[in-house]
């Protein structure tokens, strides 16, 4: 799908918001499409919030521009923006029925009782929680209650709903659920949604495309795929999956680790840092590892997860991690020393 011709549904264009401090967002600029789920993802204090905050009218910038559907909504204060937010407490007003939580919106818009019947009736389908109406929040899980707020963001019908961590107060099991449920309501409504969160599993799960923030600027733009098989920065890399890191030596397309040199996509020079991730180091048997890429390995402790293993073992180049099915985990022993090979490798400047 080619996206340039098209408006973006949303546009920050060069937004800017230092605090005191001296901390905040240094100039971001992002296009979301209609029917996209874009994560902003980043450690905590890199800005995340105070952009989805400024989406919604919370915030207001030093200086760029957000455009909603091609018109700035700089001026527009939050509660007329086409905006609506979900926030990671649920926000629910306690003392009123699920149905009056979801109906006051449409209340104040003057909308005829019959249509919020129906419209709360839909919502609450499409949220699986038909037939809840009568019950007070208190009487719901928590994962309820966070449904009920998706539910009552999604009647006011907004152009970009915007989700601040909104299953980080939720456990595991139910977080996972969650990420299910809001991908389906995002294809059957194809609603425009940018969602912040600190979870880089969360983020690789449920985005079209994720923007990785750092110190209040974005450090890569991309799908999640990319993010994960093509990090553009040794803070990309260290941020997403699991990673080796290890000193070599840049010439040019490939890079040297300890005398072995393995292709690299982006050219480097002089001392660098090359990443390799645990799931492409593998075992070589015996004649693959007269390779002569290949490297000693001594194993330190074999860690048995379930389908697979994760290895601590020491090389010439430095320690590393690997990931091992569990059948050939069985077979090694603390102190043995086994070939092993990168399949692949990444390099950065330091
Ligand atoms: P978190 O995940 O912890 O919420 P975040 O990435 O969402 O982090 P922001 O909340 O956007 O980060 O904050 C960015 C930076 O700006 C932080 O250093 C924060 O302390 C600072 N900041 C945010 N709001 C204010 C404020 N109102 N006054 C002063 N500093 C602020």
């Amino acid at each position: 799908m080619t996206m340039t011709n098209r408006q973006p549904q949303l546009s920050i264009q060069n937004f800017q918001k230092i605090f005191k401090t001296g901390d905040g967002v240094k100039g971001v600029s992002l296009d979301v499409f209609k029917g996209e789920l874009v994560t902003l993802l980043g450690p905590s204090g890199c800005g995340k919030t105070t952009v989805l905050r400024a989406v919604g009218g919370f915030q207001e910038p030093d200086s760029g521009d957000i455009l909603i559907e091609g018109k700035s909504v700089l001026k527009v204060p939050p509660e007329k923006r086409p905006t609506a937010m979900v926030f990671q407490s649920y926000n629910l007003w306690p003392h009123m029925t699920v149905y009056d939580n979801l109906a006051f919106g449409l209340k104040i818009r003057g909308r005829k009782k019959e249509e919020i019947r129906a419209a709360v009736d839909k919502v609450l389908h499409l949220v699986r929680l038909p037939g809840t109406e009568n019950k007070m929040p208190s009487q719901l899980s928590g994962g309820q209650q966070q449904r009920i707020a998706v539910a009552r963001a999604l009647l006011l019908d907004p152009a970009v709903l915007l989700l601040d961590e909104p299953f980080s107060a939720l456990d595991a099991k139910l977080r996972l659920e969650m990420r299910e449920e809001l991908r389906e309501i995002q294809s059957s409504t194809g609603l425009t949604m940018v969602f912040v969160t600190h979870d880089q599993e969360e983020a690789l799960s449920i985005s079209d495309r994720i923007v990785v923030m750092n110190s209040g600027r974005i450090e890569q733009l991309d799908s999640p795929q990319r993010i994960y098989d093509h990090p553009e920065s040794l803070f990309v890399a260290q941020f997403i999956g699991r990673m080796n890191f290890l000193p070599a030596q840049g010439e040019g397309s490939v890079v040297d680790i300890q005398g072995r040199r393995f292709a690299v996509e982006r050219p480097v020079e002089g001392a660098v840092t090359a990443a390799i991730r645990p799931e492409d180091i593998v075992l070589l048997d015996g004649e693959e590892a007269k390779d002569q890429l290949s490297f000693q390995a001594t194993i330190r402790q074999v860690m048995v997860l379930g389908h697979y293993a994760e290895v601590t073992a020491d090389t010439v180049a430095g320690p590393i991690k690997l990931f091992v099915p569990r059948e050939q985990a069985a077979a090694l022993e603390h102190g043995q020393s086994v070939p092993i090979g990168f399949m692949r490798v990444t390099a950065f400047h330091r």
